[in-house]
């Protein structure tokens, strides 16, 4: 069965920046591509031509892979990669969900909640298992608190898995890090400016790439390996790409 992991892209509330579409129609097409090609209107089957569209949108709307150039110019003391350079290998693997749905806390996911999820179920990770993080987030789809209420992943959880080599992890809120007003109520209060970005910010230090804004990671197996599919779009040297998830299971 194949499971769809991604979240179409559209302008709703919870996503900040907007999408804007210009559509040519299919009868603006036949004129367009006509006057290029010196036909008309009624050259074309039915008085139509094909259509076209133009959008305006940040690389960060909707489901996308943020790559290790977006946390920093560097990684590991080596050039980031780009979004464009970016291994296959990376991005088709084996996959486990971790699910902490059903968690109450407001605070940024645990080292701890990850490993005894993963002693529960006896789940051995190897280098380039790709690590889906349920938190519930996604029930909050559509609304505005989608942008500011959610849990957000610590850096001790994020190093415990890189440390099995893994290099994809995705979560189903709006960010990786806890959201923008908690990170600078704390940095406003402490003057650490370890509070801003902190997993984010570990990318400098050893790469990997983060998907933002999942959806339906509910459907997926407890405690079971299935296959993903999450390669990004490929746009050269750019920082991030909308990606369609699949799950194979
Ligand atoms: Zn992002």
């Amino acid at each position: 069965m194949l499971i769809d992991l991604s979240r179409e892209i559209s302008n709703v509330a919870g996503e900040p920046d907007e999408v804007s579409v210009e559509v040519l129609s299919h009868e603006e097409g036949a004129k367009v591509l006509g006057e290029k090609f010196g036909l008309t209107q009624y050259d074309f089957p039915d008085n139509m031509a094909i259509n076209n569209e133009r959008i305006s949108l940040t690389t960060h709307t909707g489901t996308h892979m943020d790559s290790p150039y977006h946390y920093g110019p560097s990684s590991e003391g080596k050039i980031a990669k780009r979004i464009s350079d970016i291994p296959l290998e990376w991005c088709v693997n084996k996959g486990i969900m971790v699910d902490l749905s059903d968690s109450n806390s407001q605070k940024p996911v645990t080292k701890e909640e990850i490993k005894n999820y993963l002693e529960k179920y006896k789940i051995k990770l190897v280098p380039l298992t790709i690590i889906l993080i349920n938190t519930g987030a996604d029930l909050k789809w559509g609304k505005p608190e989608y942008f500011t209420d959610f849990r957000g992943i610590s850096q001790e959880a994020l190093k415990y898995l890189l440390n099995f080599g893994v290099k994809v992890i995705g979560v189903d809120s709006f960010g990786f890090d806890p959201p923008f007003n908690r990170m600078l109520k704390d940095y406003t209060e402490s003057k650490d400016n370890s509070f801003l970005w902190p997993s984010h910010i570990f990318g400098r230090t050893k790469e990997y790439c983060q998907i933002e804004r999942l959806t339906n990671l509910d459907l997926l197996p407890k405690g079971d390996f299935f296959d993903v599919f999450c390669a990004p779009i490929k746009i050269k040297n750019l920082g991030a790409g909308w990606c369609r998830v699949v799950a194979i299971v």
